[in-house]
């Protein structure tokens, strides 16, 4: 057995699955950053109605962002290109995560990716904005990502859903992973599935026999 491997104990409540989730680094990494920006932000000042714009932006597109990184990148199929290999770090840890969906340092986002996406979205919010506005938007997206990470680990934690917002997304999640994955590919939000056709009937659709290898024979 993998010896990072760290299996959750069963049926936590919300504040011990939150103490398991805080032990990994990449919810501490994205809060440490969000802290930072937030407390820039705030020293800075000059707010305006012009800061709600890019947080809106960041959540109007989050249901899109999430389904084509999900579909684009975690789903990526190993392919050759003049003679390289192409399998990005995140596509291999996804299709780990899908071969066990229960090892829960697989569930989060790798840390060398983390460190690239924060640097990219960082990048993008300062150079197209002010300042101020920049760092508004920054701390937005970074809510988002903190989201995505608690919403991932708490669905595939032994945290039993109790709010029927939370059992709808849980049971989708897990609907991707044991019933069929080319389905059900947001986690925090599902309007892209339901606008783009892949959120369908549990029942319409056939159990995947690829749902643990997205369809990729790993070397060994
Ligand atoms: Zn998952
Ligand atoms: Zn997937």
């Amino acid at each position: 057995m993998n010896p990072s491997r760290r299996a959750m104990p069963t049926h936590l409540g919300l504040g011990a699955a939150a103490r398991v989730f805080f032990g990994f680094g990449s919810p501490r990494i994205i809060l440490v950053v969000l802290l930072a920006v937030l407390g820039g932000r705030v020293a800075i000042g000059g707010w305006s109605w012009w800061d709600l714009l890019g947080p809106g932006v960041v959540l109007a597109a989050q249901p899109f962002t999430e389904w084509t990184i999900h579909v684009c990148l975690l789903h990526f199929r190993p392919r050759t290109v003049a003679g390289r290999r192409i399998d990005p770090l995140v596509a291999r840890q996804h299709r780990a995560h899908h071969a066990d969906p229960r090892d829960l340092p697989l569930v989060f986002i790798p840390l060398p990716a983390l460190a690239g996406l924060i640097a990219v979205v960082a990048t993008i919010c300062l150079a197209a904005l002010p300042l101020e506005r920049g760092l508004t938007t920054l701390v937005a997206a970074l809510c988002v990502l903190f989201t995505y990470e608690w919403t991932h680990y708490l669905i595939h934690s032994s945290y039993l859903p109790r709010h029927c917002l939370y059992r709808y997304v849980w049971r989708a999640h897990r609907n991707h992973h044991f019933r069929n994955e080319h389905y059900w590919f947001g986690v925090t939000v599902h309007l892209a599935d339901h606008l783009l056709g892949t959120f369908p009937e549990r029942t319409a659709v056939p159990v995947s026999r690829t749902a643990r290898t997205l369809g990729v024979e790993e070397a060994a």
